[in-house]
C-alpha cells in the first residue's frame, strides 16, 4: 500500500465538512464567552506521564488508545488523547491557583488509536471546557447549562438526552467499592478477562463494560446511589434542582460511571440515537481529585468535552459561506486593471474572486460555481472609458458604472 495516502482514521476537512466543523467550534466558543470562558490552547503533545498520571493505568485510553513515541532525545511523548490533562498541567505549571475561579474553553485535535467507524476516528476534534476552583454544585449546573446552551444554539438539542448520575464523594465511593467488589467476586466466573483485571484496580469500570457476560453479571449489582452519604446526596440534589430551575431536562442513569479515580459527584453525558453506536456527543463531570493527584494544590474542577465530528453530523443544514464577487477581465489586456481594482476592493472589505483564464463563458461558469453574488466585467470598452459592468447574478440585471464609484455600486453585494 502506498504511503502517500491519509493514515487510517484521519480525515481531510474541506468544503461542506469544514463549514460544519468551524460552525460548531465558533458557535460553541461564542456561547462559552457569554458564560465568561476564555480560550486556552495547550500543546497537542505532552510528556506521556501527563496522561498516565491523570487518566490512570486502567482506563481504555491509557491501556489501548494512546499514540506514544520516543523522541531522539529519549523523551516519551504522547499525542494528546483528551484535553483535561493538558489544562491541569498548564494550571499547575502556571501557578494559577491564586487566580481561581478560572473558566477555560478549548478546541482542537485529539488522537486515539481505536477502531475507525462512523463517528469514531483516530484523529478527531473536541471542544471542551474546564471550570477550576469552584467546589459548589453551581459550577456543575453552569457547566451542564453551557453544554446544553451550545447544543440549543446548534439547533440539535431536541435530538439529544442529558443523562446524569452522581459518583459521590471519596468516602461514598470507597464504601460502594467494597460492596461492589464483594458482589462481583461472587460472580467471578461470568466476568471477561479484562473485567477480572479491573476487579482489583478499578471495579467501577466493570459497570459500563460492553461485554455481554459482564453486562449480565452487573445487571443486578447494587447501585452506587444507595451508598451515597449525606454530603453526596445533598450535593446531587442541588445539581438536580439547579437544572430544574433552568428548565433543563435530564434522565438519571445509575450505570453512568466515569471510571477514573479522581472523578466525583456529578457525571453526565449528552447522548443521541441519531448516530448509531457512537451515541455520546458530550461527556463530563466533576474531578476534584485531579490536580492534587498531579502534584498541584488541591483544586476542585468540573468540565466536559464534545466531539466536533459527531456534533457536525447532527447539524440539520450546512451553514452558508459568504459569497464572493467575481471580477472578470474579458481578455488578457484587462488583467492588470482588474487586478488593481480587485486589490482596492479587497482592502475595502469586499470578497473578490478574480477569474484567471478561459473565455468569457468559462469565466462566467466559474462565477456560478463559486456562487458569486455579482460579476464585475471589464472588457476593452470599459477599460478605455474607466468603467466596469456590474451584473447582479441573481436577477441578471446589469449596469455600467465608473470604476471610481465601484465600492458604492457593489455595496449591496457586500457580505
Ligand atoms: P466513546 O464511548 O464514544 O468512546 P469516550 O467516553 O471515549 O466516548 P470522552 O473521552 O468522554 O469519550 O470524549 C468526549 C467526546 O469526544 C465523546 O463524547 C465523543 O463525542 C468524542 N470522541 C471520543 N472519542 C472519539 C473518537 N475516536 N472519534 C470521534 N469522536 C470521539
Ligand atoms: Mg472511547
Amino acid at each position: 500500500m502506498s504511503n502517500l495516502q491519509s493514515v487510517r482514521g484521519t480525515h481531510d476537512l474541506m468544503f461542506d465538512d469544514v463549514l460544519r466543523h468551524r460552525h460548531v467550534e465558533e458557535r460553541a466558543f461564542e456561547v462559552a464567552k457569554r458564560y465568561g470562558f476564555s480560550e486556552i490552547a495547550t500543546p497537542v503533545f505532552e510528556f506521556t506521564e501527563v496522561f498516565t498520571r491523570t487518566l490512570g493505568g486502567t482506563s481504555d485510553i491509557v491501556t489501548k488508545e494512546m499514540y506514544t513515541f520516543e523522541t531522539k532525545g529519549g523523551e516519551r511523548i504522547t499525542l494528546r488523547p483528551e484535553g483535561t490533562a493538558g489544562v491541569a498541567r498548564a494550571f499547575i505549571e502556571g501557578g494559577l491557583a491564586q487566580q481561581t475561579p478560572l473558566k477555560f474553553f478549548y478546541r482542537g485535535a485529539m488522537f486515539r488509536h481505536e477502531r475507525p467507524q462512523k463517528g469514531r476516528q483516530r484523529q478527531f476534534h473536541q471542544i471542551g471546557i474546564e471550570l477550576l476552583g469552584v467546589p459548589g454544585p453551581q459550577a456543575d449546573v453552569e457547566s451542564i447549562a453551557l453544554g446544553h446552551h451550545i447544543l440549543t444554539e446548534l439547533g440539535i438539542a431536541g435530538t439529544i438526552t442529558l443523562e446524569l448520575n452522581s459518583l459521590g464523594d471519596p468516602e461514598s465511593r470507597a464504601a460502594y467499592r467494597d460492596v461492589l467488589v464483594n458482589y462481583l467476586t461472587a460472580r467471578k466466573d461470568e466476568l471477561s478477562a479484562e473485567s477480572l483485571e479491573r476487579l482489583e484496580r478499578n471495579p467501577m469500570r466493570i459497570l459500563d463494560s460492553k461485554d455481554p457476560g459482564d453486562r449480565a453479571a452487573v445487571a443486578e449489582a447494587p447501585l452506587l446511589s444507595e451508598y451515597l452519604n449525606e454530603t453526596s446526596r445533598a450535593f446531587f440534589e442541588k445539581v438536580k434542582t439547579g437544572l430544574d430551575a433552568l428548565g433543563i431536562a435530564y434522565k438519571i442513569n445509575p450505570a453512568l460511571v466515569r471510571g477514573l479515580d479522581y472523578y466525583c459527584h456529578t457525571a453526565f453525558e449528552f447522548t443521541t440515537d441519531a448516530l448509531g453506536a457512537q451515541g455520546t456527543v458530550m461527556g463530563g463531570g466533576r474531578y476534584d481529585g485531579l490536580i492534587g493527584q498531579m502534584g498541584g494544590p488541591a483544586t476542585p474542577g468540573v468540565g466536559w468535552a464534545a466531539g466536533i465530528e459527531r456534533l457536525s453530523m447532527l447539524l440539520k443544514e450546512t451553514p452558508t459561506a459568504p459569497r464572493p464577487i467575481a471580477f472578470i477581465p474579458v481578455s488578457e489586456a484587462e488583467d492588470a486593471v482588474v487586478q488593481s481594482l480587485a486589490a482596492r476592493l479587497r482592502k475595502a472589505g469586499f470578497i473578490v474572486d478574480v477569474g484567471y483564464s478561459g473565455n468569457m463563458k468559462k469565466r462566467m461558469n466559474r462565477a456560478d460555481k463559486i456562487k458569486a453574488v455579482a460579476a464585475v466585467i471589464i472588457g476593452g470598452d470599459e477599460a478605455r472609458d474607466g468603467n466596469a459592468t456590474v451584473r447582479n447574478l441573481t436577477s441578471g440585471e446589469q449596469t455600467t458604472v465608473s470604476q471610481n464609484t465601484l465600492e458604492a455600486a457593489l455595496a449591496a453585494f457586500r457580505q
